[in-house]
């Protein structure tokens, strides 16, 4: 049963991986597209560099998930899959499926969402 449920987990991975993947193409190919029709025309450089910027950036935050990606088909080869990496117990199947490159359960990822508001100073409410 565990089996089957990864293998679906496998496959979600491998989709988003190509949707993620597709999508940065698409990006670098509208930047592209946008700078030769001369969006520059207008323009002044600062608009286009801009732009370039921008792009980017989406582009960086969709290599970065294509990353954790990777890494989590990895460890579904070394089988250490579903581990979390904070404490080392497993982690929930229902929370990889909706999730499925997380590194920590659900316990650990709420202990360090704490930690990095407590870092980035009081959130709303807490006051
Ligand atoms: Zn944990």
């Amino acid at each position: 049963m565990r089996q089957k449920r990864l293998e679906l987990i496998r496959k979600k991975l491998l989709s988003m991986r190509e949707t993620r993947l597709q999508e940065i193409r698409r990006q670098n190919t509208d930047a592209a597209a946008l700078i030769d029709e001369g969006v520059a025309d207008i323009a002044d450089q600062g608009l286009t560099d801009s732009l370039k910027e921008y792009l980017h950036l989406l582009g960086d935050a969709g290599r970065e998930e294509v990353r954790e990606i990777d890494a989590a088909l990895e460890r579904l080869r070394d089988g250490s899959y579903g581990t979390c990496e904070s404490c080392g117990k497993a982690i929930d199947l229902a929370r990889l499926e909706i999730l499925p490159f997380t590194r920590q359960c659900l316990k650990c990822r709420k202990i360090a969402e704490k930690e990095e508001s407590i870092k980035s100073g009081p959130a709303k409410g807490q006051l």
